[in-house]
């Protein structure tokens, strides 16, 4: 701007302008010492997080390491939005503390989460006070004797920040958000799409309204509104790219962008852990009390009246029927989600049920059978002697079970090593090994494979195979565009999606769809106290 205004001065520059040409200029040197002085007055905000969806129905543990944690000025590196150009990292004082995020997994074991949680506080002691914090978190982490973890870690900020900092959180729609953390947060956003396309725009929508309500002067926001809705879906059957979520989600903007209305969101909840918070909840924040009731009410009413018309995203069925089907398809590749396992649900991750139905089949024994693609079961050791006797060379040992062996034991592998891949962030070394005419990813650490580039990196030529099959549940875009025809298989694990086969002992019933007949519930909005009121 000042460029263009100096630009168009010299432009039409005439001698009587000349005293006004330096008045402008000692106006902008102006300009730069107030910056200075500002600097000291921007909002002092803090950011800290801990993600991760972890199922409690998996014999699976995760541990600190899975978080990755970023510490510091690090943690920026994270965010599109404050890369180094970033209109945001001008607008405040930014104190960054600990951020971790982790695959989806088994439950988070008490000294991990101890420890995030200790490092969070410890860095967060170092700057007091602070106008704001961003927190970044999931929603669904599960810990071991612990009830709504992501209520306990923020309740404990609290402790740290006081009560009058204004908190503005980003969840996963597939957290659960419970009373403790909607009382303890001010601002509260969540994805509005499934697969999360907008997981970045979302997390900046937190940051924006944060700076907003910090530099407006208008602070915590006067009113919000909760209801949780007795609904508990897997988010297999809640993708919004196809109804009824596409219509229920595509009323959320609409409302956020209201006068009087800060933000709201629907959090569909977690199917795989049993607490009393694993529910759907809507909750809508503002000024506007009238407003933020009715829209809250309106939000939660519409996810109950379409609850009957939510369906699995792709024809799901049994392993055996899905094989059948792929096996005379001309449509290639024919994608087979192995569901039940699906490491970013929550499962293990390394079940081999369906690896063993597999190979006990004669149409995939030859070299010259439907090309089969695997993805993938975690076998250090395997890899470990593909790597020694490098590509061409012959393997054998046993793969997957080291976790959930509760479906089918270690499987005997037996095969020629076809590529070899260091330096995986999650994986940290891959192979490729062939068994009749199955090409199966091995790993030395878990790894979900979504994205075509994991597959031709491998070598694998993905689009060219008959059948792909992976550990997910719902494509994210990249397969799912890829896909020539697509099943989704009800296989055994730790996020099995037949819900009537998990033993849920604490959550709240009646609760659809395991009650089917359940009357209709009572959703009024609650309203939750502000941050600073008791
Ligand atoms: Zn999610």
């Amino acid at each position: 701007m000042k460029k263009i205004a100096l630009y168009l001065l010299l432009k039409h520059i005439h001698m009587k302008n000349i005293i006004y040409l330096f008045t402008l200029i000692i106006l902008f040197s102006g300009c730069n010492s107030n910056q200075k002085s500002s600097q000291e007055e921007l909002p002092r905000i803090a950011i800290a997080g801990i993600a991760i969806e972890s199922s409690t129905f998996s014999p699976a543990q995760t541990t600190e390491e899975a978080f990755h944690s970023k510490l510091g000025n690090d943690v920026f590196s994270i965010y599109p939005f404050f890369r180094k150009d970033s209109t945001y990292l001008k607008q405040a004082q930014w104190f960054p503390t600990l951020k971790g995020h982790a695959l989806p997994g088994g439950i988070v074991t008490r000294e991990a989460y101890e420890s995030l949680v200790g490092k969070t506080l410890a860095m967060l002691k170092e700057n007091l006070p602070y106008d704001g914090l961003f927190l970044d978190i999931h929603g669904a982490m599960s810990v071991v004797g612990l009830e709504d973890p992501e209520g306990d870690f923020i309740k404990r900020i609290r402790e740290v920040i006081g009560t009058e900092t204004l908190i503005s959180t980003c969840m996963d729609l597939h957290g659960n958000v419970s009373p403790r953390l909607a009382q303890h947060t001010d601002i509260m956003t969540c994805y509005r799409l499934a697969p999360h396309e907008d997981s970045w725009e979302s997390k900046e929508r937190a940051v924006y309204n944060l700076i907003e309500r910090l530099k407006s002067g208008k602070g915590k926001p006067a009113y919000k509104a909760w209801i949780p809705v007795p609904i508990l879906l897997p988010g297999e059957m809640t993708s919004t790219r196809i109804e009824p979520g596409k219509s229920l989600y595509a009323q959320v903007a609409p409302i956020a962008a209201e006068e009087g209305i800060i933000d709201a969101g629907i959090w569909v909840g977690y199917a795989w852990a049993d607490e009393v918070r694993n529910h759907a909840v809507v909750m809508v924040t503002g000024d506007n009390k009238e407003k933020v009731i009715q829209s809250a009410e309106q939000l939660a009413q519409s996810f109950w009246e379409v609850r009957h018309d939510f369906e699995f995203v792709a024809p799901t069925t049994t392993l055996e029927e899905c094989l059948q089907l792929a096996l005379v398809s001309k449509q290639k590749p024919f994608i087979i989600s192995d569901m039940g396992d699906n490491p970013t649900a929550g499962g293990a991750g390394d079940v081999t049920w369906t690896m063993e139905q597999l190979l006990n089949r004669k149409e995939f024994r030859s070299p010259d059978g439907p090309q089969l693609i695997y993805a993938s079961l975690p076998a250090p050791q395997l890899v470990e002697q593909a790597v020694k006797v490098g590509i061409g060379g012959q393997v054998s040992g046993k793969a997957g079970a080291m976790v959930d062996d509760r479906y089918a034991p270690p499987i005997q592998i037996d095969g020629v090593v076809k590529a070899i891949k260091h330096g995986d962030r999650h994986a940290e070394t891959e192979v490729v090994v062939q068994t009749g005419s199955i090409q199966v990813i091995l790993t030395k650490n878990r790894k979900p494979y979504h994205h075509e580039k994991d597959f031709t990196d491998l070598n694998l030529k993905p689009r060219e195979a008959d059948i792909l099959m992976v550990k997910i549940g719902y494509l994210v875009p990249d397969l799912y565009n890829m896909r020539g025809d697509w099943r989704m298989a009800l296989t055994p694990g730790g996020v099995d999606q037949d819900m009537n086969r998990l033993p849920y002992k604490n959550i709240r019933r009646p609760m659809f769809p395991l009650d089917q007949d359940m009357k209709d519930p009572n959703l009024s909005a609650q309203l939750i106290p502000l941050s600073n009121k008791k």
